[in-house]
C-alpha cells in the first residue's frame, strides 16, 4: 500500500469524541476547505467582483474540477463536468440517452435504486408521453430484464441501503448487446470503489461530490459522457452555459463542444472551491488502497457486530466483492438504535424501514474506530439502551 492513511486523516477536521461512519451521506470537512473557501470569498469575490469569472478562472472550474473527479472514476480528461445536483444530472443523462435510442420506449431500473432517480425517470417518461415508461425490477433481476424494448438502463452501481454492488462491466455489455444505452449512477461509487468508466464502456454516468468526495453540503454533481457520444448527445437542459458561445447571446441554442454542453447555468463557485480542497486529499490516495482498506474495515465491523449483537441481521452482501464501502444491518427498532449510537458519538444513519447504515471511509476512519464503534453498538444492544422515548421520535432528516 502506498497511501499514508494517517496523513490523509490529518487533513480532515473531525469533532473530538466522534466516530464518523456517515461519510457515505455527507463527507466531513477537509481542513484546507475552510481556508480555500475563505480565500475565494475574500480575495476573489471580495476583491475581484465580477472580474473573478476571468481573473480567478471561475468559468473554467466546472471542467477543470471535472477532470480531477474523472481520475477517480476511470474517465479521461474532457469527459466530466461539474454542476447542479445529482437529480438534475440524472434527468439530463437519461433524456440525452433516450433521444439517442429513438425507436425504444422503456427505461429500465431496479427497486434498489435511490427514489430520486426513479422519480426523475418517471417524471421524464410522463413529460415525453408517446409510450415512454419506467420499468423497475428487483436488483437481482436486472440482467434478465434487459430486452429489446429497453432504450436505456438507469442503474445505481451501489445500493444506497444495502451496499449491494452491481457488475457494471457485465450489465453494460449485456445492455449494449441488446441495443440499449447505459446511464450509471455513481453516488455511492465515486470515492468508494474503483470505477473504470472507459474500461466498462459506459455511455453516461452521474454522481455527487458531497458523499465520498467530501465537497460539503450541497456540493455540485458531476456528469460523464463517453467520448463517442459527446458531440451527439443533445442536452435536454439546454442552458446558456452549455451553449457553444454563451457570450454571443444568440437567440438560437447551439450545443457547446463535447462535455461542455452538459453545463446548464452559473456554477457554484464556493462549493467548487471546497471540492478542490477535498480533491487535494484524494491526490494523496490510490483508489485501490482505499478499496482494500475499506474492505478490511467493513469485514472487521461485520465480524465484531455479528459476534456481539445476534439481534442485528446483516443486510449487506457478505462477500465484500459484491458490496460497496458501506455495511448495513437490519433491526425493527433501527431508528432508535441509531439515535442511541449517535448520542454516544457513533454517527451512522437510518434508512426506512429498518436499516442501520455505516459507511467505511479509509481516508479518515481506521481500525481503532471500527473496534470502538463495535463495542459501543454492543453496549447499546446488550443493555437495550435504545429503548427510550427520546430515541424514537423521528427527525426530519434520518
Ligand atoms: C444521494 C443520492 C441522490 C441525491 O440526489 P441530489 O440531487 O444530490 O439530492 C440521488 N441518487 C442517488 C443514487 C443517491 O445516492
Amino acid at each position: 500500500m502506498t497511501t499514508d492513511f494517517a496523513a490523509t486523516r490529518a487533513m480532515f477536521q473531525l469533532p473530538e469524541g466522534v466516530i464518523y461512519l456517515d461519510g457515505n451521506s455527507l463527507g466531513p470537512l477537509p481542513r484546507a476547505a475552510a481556508a480555500r473557501v475563505a480565500r475565494t470569498v475574500t480575495a476573489e469575490w471580495g476583491e475581484m467582483l465580477i472580474t473573478g469569472w476571468n481573473k480567478a478562472g471561475w468559468m473554467a472550474l466546472p471542467s477543470a474540477v471535472g477532470d480531477r473527479v474523472g481520475r477517480l472514476i476511470g474517465a479521461p480528461p474532457g469527459t466530466v463536468v461539474m454542476g447542479d445536483t445529482l437529480s438534475i444530472k440524472v434527468y439530463q443523462a437519461l433524456a440525452s440517452a433516450l433521444e439517442m435510442n429513438p425507436d425504444r420506449r422503456v427505461i429500465l431500473s431496479d427497486t434498489g435504486n435511490f427514489p430520486s432517480d426513479l422519480y426523475i425517470a418517471d417524471g421524464l417518461a410522463r413529460t415525453l408521453k408517446d409510450g415512454y415508461t419506467l420499468r423497475t425490477v428487483p436488483p437481482e433481476d436486472v440482467e434478465e430484464a434487459i430486452d429489446e424494448d429497453v432504450a436505456v438502463t438507469l442503474i445505481t452501481e451501489v445500493d444506497y441501503r444495502t451496499g449491494r454492488r452491481h457488475d457494471m462491466k457485465r450489465l453494460t455489455k449485456i445492455a449494449h448487446a441488446k441495443g440499449a444505452l447505459t446511464v450509471w449512477d455513481l453516488a455511492h461509487s465515486a470515492g468508494a470503489v474503483p470505477v473504470d468508466l472507459t474500461g466498462c464502456d459506459v455511455d453516461f454516468a452521474v454522481g455527487c461530490s458531497y458523499k465520498y468526495l467530501n465537497s460539503g453540503p450541497g456540493g455540485p454533481a458531476f456528469i460523464y459522457v463517453a467520448p463517442k457520444h459527446a458531440d451527439a448527445a443533445r442536452p435536454a437542459l439546454s442552458g446558456w452555459l452549455g451553449h457553444e458561445a454563451p457570450f454571443a447571446f444568440d437567440l438560437d441554442y447551439r450545443p457547446g463542444a463535447g462535455i461542455e454542453r452538459m453545463r446548464v447555468g452559473t456554477p457554484p463557485i464556493l462549493q467548487l472551491a471546497a471540492l478542490e480542497a477535498a480533491l487535494d486529499i484524494w491526490d494523496m490516495a490510490t483508489m485501490d488502497d482505499v478499496r482494500a482498506q475499506s474492505i478490511a474495515l467493513g469485514e472487521a465491523f461485520i465480524a465484531g457486530v455479528e459476534a456481539a449483537c445476534p439481534d442485528l441481521t446483516l443486510a449487506s452482501p457478505r462477500d465484500p466483492e459484491h458490496r460497496g464501502s458501506q455495511v448495513s444491518f437490519r433491526h425493527p427498532e433501527g431508528y432508535a438504535i441509531m439515535q442511541a449510537l449517535i448520542a454516544r458519538g457513533v454517527i451512522g444513519d437510518f434508512r426506512a424501514p429498518d436499516i442501520l447504515r455505516f459507511g467505511f471511509t479509509p481516508l479518515y476512519i481506521g481500525m481503532e474506530e471500527v473496534t470502538r464503534a463495535t463495542e459501543i453498538l454492543a453496549e447499546v444492544m446488550q443493555g437495550a439502551l435504545w429503548d427510550r422515548p427520546e430515541y424514537k421520535t423521528r427527525a426530519r432528516v434520518t
